[in-house]
């Protein structure tokens, strides 16, 4: 027996989140002067995407690709046999994700948005709707792309920002029915479910939820699709948060929760800590459906777009999931920081989730009006006051309707990512810090608007100007309360 997870007991302390691994390789980190920092986001266009990681100190941009490899994943990739066909490498790997997910068929692709890709064209026609917990970006461009229409259909408490709700990833079972009747089961290209929702803050399904939405896609044989780029998480909070699985292996959660599934794919830059990505199933005509698009835009069938050092790690990143120890550890850090930003009465999404901490812009600067993106400019305002970067997560990652008007975002959210195993705990309460500094001088911080507004997926490479001398402002009080501390 050894110890579980990271939610060790502290005598007498507050609950503290252990690293159960130790560190045995570093990177050196700079944090400049704020006018330093104030040059970096006003050449980035105060679109964080656009920095320059020698500007940045704390990197809390995405988990994508980001989180640390363990010393396995790291020693396998010695032993990746190089081969446009037929690969050892490829087997390792197919042989993991069989075990894992419990499909017999694997296609790998380069990373996850390229299985969206595949996905989208050999299931989705013109004029039909895919019912989903919630969209992701990369997912409905995509969607859309090929003629199809995402139907968002979370219960009434998923975007609530504060709530004890254990499961707001959840697809309300009602409005799916209501989807059938409204269109015919003909029009449902497929229902997916996407683990530990990512742009509503991290939020798992629960298993029950799986089971009663699979149910109804077999009475309308429909397809299932399971979006699992965050599924050890989801596990994870299913073993902490649903009384069944208290006993239950992640291995077994894992196992059941795909069985429900007809297709699973996903970002291996999350879920294993790697790159690339796949789509598995067990279905051979869903299989033969996509194999010959996955040559086409990835690469051979034994590669899919990814070096055979990356499907390596992959292989055992995909292992590495079923391991409690390993999957606890950023929504340990996650919850950590959460809890204490919401004592402090920062709003902040609650209960915590998988992926990053996340504050509720519109709560914070409830002075800057949607349309000035406050999300946008918090972002800003924090890295220019701690060189942490983080990600917008609202309007200005939304786009605009026929008119012109920017479709305002559901919520507006900073997303603070926490890549598995990267950031000690002295560098999370650096970020509780500075993220109440920036509370309570809120007033101060002003909106953005654009210079620079590509057509699609804007967020990526769009740019930003403050639409008053705010920054300047807050760089004033900042000095006035630090001193030369920077
Ligand atoms: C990141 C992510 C993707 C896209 O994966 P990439 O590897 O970044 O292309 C798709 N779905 C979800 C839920 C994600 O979090």
């Amino acid at each position: 027996m050894t110890v579980k997870n990271n939610n060790i007991k502290f005598y007498k302390g507050e609950q503290i989140p252990i690293e159960l691994h130790k560190v045995r390789i570093v990177q050196k980190l700079f944090l400049k002067p704020i006018e330093e920092r104030k040059e970096a986001i006003d050449k980035a266009g105060y679109n964080t995407f656009l920095l320059n990681t020698k500007d940045i100190f704390l990197d809390m941009l995405t988990d994508s690709g980001t989180n640390a490899m363990s010393d396995n994943q790291i020693s396998s990739m010695l032993q990746a046999d190089d081969a446009y066909a037929g690969s050892q490498s490829f087997y390792r790997m197919e042989e993991a994700l069989r075990e894992v997910f419990g499909k017999h068929y694997v296609l790998p692709v380069h990373q996850g948005r390229a299985a969206e890709n595949i996905v989208s064209q050999a299931f989705i026609k013109k004029g039909d709707v895919i019912p989903m917990n919630y969209h992701f970006t990369t997912t409905k461009a995509h969607m859309e792309l090929n003629g199809g229409k995402v139907l968002e259909i979370f219960g009434d408490d998923a975007l609530q920002i504060k709530s004890d709700k254990p499961f707001k990833g959840n697809i309300d079972i009602n409005k799916l029915k209501d989807i059938y009747k409204k269109y015919g089961k003909e029009k449902v290209a497929f229902v997916r479910m996407e683990a530990s929702t990512n742009l509503i803050g991290g939020q798992p399904f629960s298993m029950q939820n799986m089971r009663d939405v699979k149910k109804i896609c077999v009475e309308n044989g429909t397809m299932m699709v399971l979006d699992a780029s965050l599924i050890g998480e989801n596990a994870y909070f299913i073993k902490q948060r649903e009384q069944e699985f208290k006993d239950t292996t992640i291995k077994d959660i894992l196992l059941e929760m795909c069985s429900y599934a007809d297709l699973v794919y996903f970002s291996s830059r999350k879920v294993s800590s790697t790159r690339g990505g796949g789509i598995v199933t067990n279905s051979e005509e869903l299989y033969l459906k996509m194999r010959d698009l996955l040559v086409l835009y990835e690469g051979f069938l034994t590669y899919g777009g990814m070096s055979v050092r990356e499907i390596e790690a992959m292989a055992v990143g995909i292992q590495e999931t079923c391991d409690e120890t390993i999957i606890s550890q950023s929504p340990s850090f996650i919850a950590y920081a959460v809890t204490q930003l919401d004592k402090a009465g920062i709003p902040v999404i609650t209960p915590p989730g998988a992926l990053g901490c996340h504050l509720d812009a519109k709560g914070i600067l409830s002075h800057v009006p949607q349309q000035e993106y406050p999300a946008g400019a918090l972002a800003a305002a924090l890295f220019l006051v701690s060189g942490i970067r983080g990600m917008e997560r609202g309007t200005v990652s939304s786009v605009r309707d026929e008119e012109g008007n920017d479709i305002l975002s559901d919520v507006e959210l900073l997303r603070l990512a926490f890549p598995r195993r990267v950031f000690t705990l002295s560098q999370t309460m650096y970020v509780i810090d500075r993220v109440k500094w920036l509370y309570d001088n809120r007033e101060l911080v002003g909106g953005l608007e654009w210079t620079e507004e590509p057509p699609l997926l804007r967020f990526f490479m769009g740019r930003l100007k403050p639409k008053t001398n705010w920054p300047e402002k807050l760089i004033a009080k900042f000095k006035k309360d630090f001193g030369d501390s920077l």
